[in-house]
């Protein structure tokens, strides 16, 4: 079979030198992927944008309007990190909607990849930490509106807290979200989850994972899902620069098979996002964004 991958040219947007998001990101991590083996088994599939009418469902129109307008304030893009621009504004538009694409055909395939998305700070009426429209809840409540879907679970095992996701989906009992984030990072605040588990510092591999495997139990029990929404942020890793864990390329990729493995036994489709990851090394930070696609291609092509 063949792994959808989804990804838009578009999505890089031009910074200033030594912000700390990659400028080049998303078009480092599909150049490494479309040259690589994996990409023999994937078919690249391209978003649409969002439409306003499907925003709604998500964030205040006000917000919406400041977006598209560019009237956000100077405290409002300060929180937002990122500067606002006309390429600004149209990532954030094709970004949610390649994380719904990739949510209706992970529904027919099992799988499906977006080379973004995972911007879970992203709060109903205000962006945050880098995160302008929150793709995480824009898919899960726009699926199941659309009547593809009844229940949604969204696992975030970001290393930061999804506040905004939690904020956004808090009174929809159809949304069951799960974050997995180290308790002394960004957001200083956080917004209750239905289940949140902050980790220490100092975690082990070993620990981590064992954390991942309760985490995946406790959510099936609470919810029987028919998609999961998996942001496998990469900035759990030791050297990410905003990360404050110590967690190996090794154990990640482990992390990321676990959760593949759990929700296939089960027949539940799964989409995955990217997440976070930060590095001024643009080919080491491709290549763990990477391991979540090498993981899909392990557990859905694995050769029987
Ligand atoms: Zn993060």
């Amino acid at each position: 079979m063949k792994i959808p991958w989804i990804f838009h040219k578009d999505y890089d947007i031009p910074l200033p030198k030594n912000h700390r998001f990659s400028s080049s990101k998303f078009g480092d991590l599909y150049t490494l992927l479309i040259d690589s083996y994996l990409a023999k088994s994937a078919e690249v599939f391209i978003p649409n944008p969002a439409k306003d009418t499907q925003l709604t469902k998500v964030h205040t129109r006000e917000y919406i309007n400041k977006i598209k307008n560019g009237n956000l304030s100077t405290k409002e893009e300060k929180i937002l990190g990122l500067p606002w621009s006309e390429t600004l504004v149209k990532r954030s538009y094709l970004a949610v909607n390649g994380t719904y694409l990739a949510s209706k055909l992970a529904l027919v395939n099992g799988i499906a990849c977006h080379l973004a998305g995972g911007t879970h700070h992203a709060h109903a009426n205000h962006g945050s930490g880098f995160c302008v429209f929150n793709d995480l809840a824009y898919a899960a409540k726009n699926i199941i509106s659309d009547g593809k879907c009844k229940k949604v679970l969204i696992i975030d095992c970001d290393v930061h807290q999804g506040d905004g996701t939690a904020e956004i989906c808090k009174n929809d009992n159809n949304i069951y979200t799960c974050s997995i984030h180290a308790s002394n990072n960004f957001p200083s605040i956080k917004v209750e989850s239905d289940l949140d588990i902050g980790l220490d510092d100092m975690i082990s591999d070993e620990d981590y994972l064992r954390i991942i495997q309760s985490a995946l139990t406790t959510c099936s029990n609470k919810i029987k899902p028919d998609l999961v929404l998996y942001d496998a942020g990469v900035d759990v890793h030791k050297n990410d620069k905003l990360g404050r864990l110590n967690i190996s390329s090794k154990c990640m990729l482990k992390r990321d098979l676990e959760v593949l493995k759990f929700f296939k036994s089960k027949n539940i489709p799964i989409t995955t996002v990217i997440g976070g990851g930060y590095s001024s090394n643009n080919i080491e930070l491709a290549q763990r964004h990477a391991l979540i696609f090498h993981a899909a291609d392990q557990i859905f092509n694995a050769k029987k």
